[in-house]
């Protein structure tokens, strides 16, 4: 990767740990834990609860089948009666009249009793119709006559109303050998129907009692259909059903899978005293939903939660933190773009932010002493470094901004602008004869006079370099500016500054001149040129004098600058 990329990256990192992100960050860390805390409560909620199904199912399940066995063992204790009854009696011909009376109003689950010969025909019934009927036939008959003991049938049609009854059989001979005579009950199942509507009213649970073949005896309302039906005739539950009837096993709990992909599982307890089995399957999943929806829905108010801390964490941090921050940074571009007078105290900040405010304008208020300064210090050394120090005239660089000035507005004005370049004459001796303070002593003097022509004549006056001088003559024609060069040359002459080694025994300077109109085909440096020329003339004239260079104007035939000296 390019270290520009990496940059660029680390940018995009940093951006995203803005303060907004760190107060968020801030907000999850301190949340967190609180959330976790009460999802972990939440699932242990959950888990309590699903167990707490779980084992009120087996309550009512248990419940079920109690209440299946206590009718069963009232059924039994019914039959028993009514052998004793009848086994108490001196003759055999059975009596109606204590049949019936032995049989208790309150016992909702008995339909019907009868006394039945050993042949198999109803001698007698506590229901009329009944009477002569031959259960010789019926399979719970036969095999009360083998074991001589109670017996209940499997699932049948009542031969009477074909209605869905459980049979009872119990042999007199149980109580008398003598007598060879059996009582019969036949047992309501709509009302061992009602017994299971309990577990019918909860959500992802089923519960059956079926016979020693696998037959739904009873089921509560809703699965009412299936009574009178093998259990395994349901497909979804055939594998299952036949599992649960296993004559071997009294009881047993196993989960299998239902078609659409549930796991259901199945509890199955035998019913003490009788071939019947009470079945419960439980769709775990169904039965968690409930649960679930209530724990999801407390996972969202969690998630809602959640979001309004985020969202007050980014409110309070726009309004706490990053709003009075864009107001320091604005009061700080302002007062960088100059408006000096701007205070970061002026606005209402927080009171945390009152001390940096405080300090910014501290700040500012120096920054803005130092500009001062520093402006006035810069005008100071732009002055010094265009001015000569030797003799008090602008320096070569301050003359050459003069220079392009003048030109500028000579050019503009169409005005003629002469320049004079001065040299000190045999200065090279003056030094060597009177050393070099002394030399600095008559420069010094040279720029003084030159300063008092430049302001007499409303020229400006520079120390080119070294012992040469110039002064430069805006609106001055070539002959006038000999005028003036003649006054210079005079003036430092008369200064009188002695000078052993000169020819002339005294301080003299060459003049050269030079007059142009300045156009746009000529440049100030042909002025220099210029005059730099007719100093060199006046110098092989002999020095001491002045010399003006016959200029022909290059703008106005085209070429270069041409001396004619
Ligand atoms: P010419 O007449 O041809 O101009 O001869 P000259 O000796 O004046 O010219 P030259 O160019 O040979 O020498 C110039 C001298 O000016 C040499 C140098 O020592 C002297 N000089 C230049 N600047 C200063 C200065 O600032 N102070 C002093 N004392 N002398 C300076
Ligand atoms: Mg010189
Ligand atoms: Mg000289």
């Amino acid at each position: 990767m390019s270290s520009f990329g990496f940059k660029r990256k680390t940018i995009g990192l940093r951006k995203l740990f803005g303060i907004r992100a760190r107060l968020a960050l801030l907000a999850l860390i301190l949340v967190t834990p609180l959330m976790l805390e009460r999802a972990r409560s939440l699932e242990e909620a959950r888990n309590k609860q699903i167990a707490l199904a779980y084992s009120e199912f087996s309550r009512i399940a248990q419940q079920s089948a109690d209440s299946e066995r206590e009718a069963i063992s009232s059924v039994e204790t019914v039959l028993k009666s009514a052998a004793h009854i009848q086994a108490s009696k001196k003759n055999s011909d059975p009596s109606c009249d204590t049949l019936s009376a032995s049989l208790p109003v309150s016992l909702p689950w008995i339909r019907n009793l009868a006394i039945v010969s050993s042949e198999g025909r109803i001698k007698c019934a506590t229901l009329d119709t009944l009477i002569g009927l031959d259960l010789s036939d019926r399979d719970y008959f036969r095999r009360a006559r083998q074991a001589h003991d109670l017996i209940f049938s499997d699932f049948l049609l009542s031969k009477y109303d074909n209605e869905p009854v459980v049979m009872a059989a119990y042999p007199v001979a149980a109580v008398n050998p003598e007598s060879d005579l059996f009582i019969v009950a036949s047992v309501n199942l709509g009302w061992m129907s009602t017994v299971m509507n309990d577990l019918s009213d909860r959500r992802g649970i089923m519960a059956f009692l079926l016979d020693s073949a696998g037959t739904v005896m009873a089921a509560p309302t809703d699965l009412a259909r299936l009574v009178g039906h093998p259990l395994n005739s349901v497909p979804a539950l055939a594998a299952a059903a036949t599992r649960a009837i296993n004559p071997d096993q009294p009881s047993g709990m196993f989960s299998f899978p239902a078609p659409d992909g549930a796991k259901l599982t199945l509890s199955f307890s035998r019913i003490p005293g009788a071939q019947s089995r009470m079945v419960l399957i439980v769709d775990e999943a169904r039965v968690a939903a409930g649960i679930n929806r209530d724990i999801r829905n407390a996972y969202y108010q969690l998630a809602l939660v959640c979001l309004i801390v985020l969202l007050g964490a980014l409110i309070a941090a726009e309004t706490l933190i990053i709003r009075p921050i864009r107001k320091l940074v604005a009061v700080a571009r302002r007062v960088g773009e100059g408006e000096w007078s701007v205070r970061a105290s002026d606005s209402p900040l927080p009171a945390e932010f009152a001390p940096l405010a405080r300090a910014f304008d501290r700040m500012a208020g120096q920054l803005s002493e130092r500009e001062r300064e520093l402006i006035a210090s810069n005008d100071r050394l732009t002055v010094m470094a265009s001015i000569d120090m030797l003799s008090g005239l602008a320096n070569r660089r301050g003359f050459q901004s003069r220079l392009d000035f003048e030109w500028a507005k000579a050019a503009q004005s169409n005005g003629e602008l002469s320049l004079l370049m001065i040299d000190v004459d045999y200065f090279k001796l003056f030094n060597d004869t009177y050393g070099h303070p002394e030399g600095d002593a008559c420069l010094s003097r040279i720029g003084e006079t030159l300063s008092q022509i430049a302001l007499a004549t409303s020229g400006f006056a520079a120390r080119y370099g070294g012992e040469e001088f110039c002064l430069l003559i805006p609106n001055t024609d070539a002959s006038h500016a000999l005028e003036i060069g003649e006054m210079v040359r005079e003036t430092v002459l008369n200064l009188d500054i002695l000078h052993a080694t000169s020819a002339y025994q005294a301080v003299t300077v060459s003049v050269g001149v030079a007059s142009l109109r300045p156009n746009t085909a000529l440049n100030p440096n042909d002025l220099l040129e210029a005059a730099d020329a007719s100093l060199y003339i006046a110098k092989r004239q002999g020095r001491n004098r002045v010399a003006e260079h016959g200029l022909a104007q290059a703008g106005e035939n085209g070429g270069a600058v041409a001396l004619a000296g």
